[in-house]
């Protein structure tokens, strides 16, 4: 059986992303499948957030008349469907927040590892709108009304905005919401205010306070390229570089030679085997010296690390 193509759905997906590219005129469409890869513009976005967030993500754009789904995350893809955002009559900047906000989703699949990680599901929503806020607040040019106009995106897709439910009005929908809507996303208060949160951390290139919703936030920051991002990485690392040497070194009774070492199974006197005790070294972040090693009489060390002006030293 094949596929048709509805004009108006091509016309939207045009008006949303002028550069997909659209049968020439007279020329019999080809049939395509429902969702079909992203390109142009859409595709420059899913490179950027990619870029950012580390992730590897396949964007898919989605005939809203032949889905039987709104805009959604899959780990390793975002299903992007123009129709919904022209229903909810999103600009260009609610079609970057709801694709920035399906990446918020790939940061936790792909970065985070907390898929299961937060109690309730809603957290992991508001942890994907302060994401989609900080891209947005750090990669787009920022306009005076941007935070405004974004606030009220977050806000249009309320819970209790959607469901024209006033019960789901409190001050961030929370718990309650998680046995009233289904698939809860947070009511407007909660929506507006962590896409807010994110945006002005974004426009700081400091992702600090996203830090309050984001398990396991060294990683992710990193990537997410603010100094305070770095140097939490860096720190994060050198810790884990000493823990390693520590472990290391209770095994073999003597500190390991190189950090690289540490990579490698060993043996000790007794021959007990053990190791490796690290996956392999970590990157510094961009811009930092590689982690260098140090030891000390006494069987003391320091792993240390330098760059955006400071060091980190551990223990
Ligand atoms: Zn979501």
């Amino acid at each position: 059986m094949g596929w048709t193509v509805p004009s108006r759905a091509l016309v939207v997906a045009l008006m949303l992303a002028p550069s997909i590219v659209a049968p020439a005129a007279g020329q019999v469409p080809t049939q395509q499948p429902p969702c079909v890869p992203a390109t142009g513009n859409l595709q420059s976005l899913a490179a950027s957030l990619d870029r950012v967030w580390g992730t590897r993500t396949t964007l898919l754009v989605c005939d809203g008349s032949r889905v039987p789904f709104g805009s959604q995350a899959k780990p390793g893809v975002v299903y992007f469907v123009p129709d919904q955002a022209r229903a909810l009559g999103f600009d260009s900047l609610g079609v970057v927040y709801i694709i920035a906000h399906e990446w918020g989703h790939q940061v936790q699949f792909q970065r985070q590892r907390i898929v299961n990680a937060f109690s309730f599901s809603q957290q992991r929503e508001f942890n994907a709108d302060c994401l989609a806020g900080y891209f947005i607040g750090a990669k787009l040019p920022a306009a005076p009304d941007t935070e405004r106009r974004l606030m009220a995106a977050g806000a249009a897709i309320g819970d209790d905005r959607l469901l024209h439910d006033a019960r789901l009005s409190g001050p961030f929908g929370n718990v309650i919401d998680q046995y009233m809507a289904p698939n809860p996303h947070g009511n407007a208060k909660g929506r507006a205010y962590f896409v807010q949160m994110g945006y002005r951390d974004g426009r700081k290139r400091d992702i600090v306070s996203c830090a309050i919703i984001t398990p396991n936030l060294e990683d992710v920051a990193a990537s997410a390229d603010g100094r305070s991002g770095r140097l939490a990485k860096a720190q994060a690392d050198a810790q884990r570089l000493a823990s390693a040497v520590s472990i290391y070194s209770a095994h073999m009774g003597t500190l390991p030679p190189t950090l690289a070492a540490l990579t490698l199974p060993v043996m000790n006197a007794k021959g007990q085997a053990a190791g490796p005790f690290l996956p392999g070294l970590p990157a510094p972040p961009a811009g930092w010296t590689p982690y260098s090693y140090r030891q000390a009489p006494g069987g003391r060390f320091t792993v240390t690390a330098e760059g955006d002006g400071t060091q980190v030293s551990v223990p």
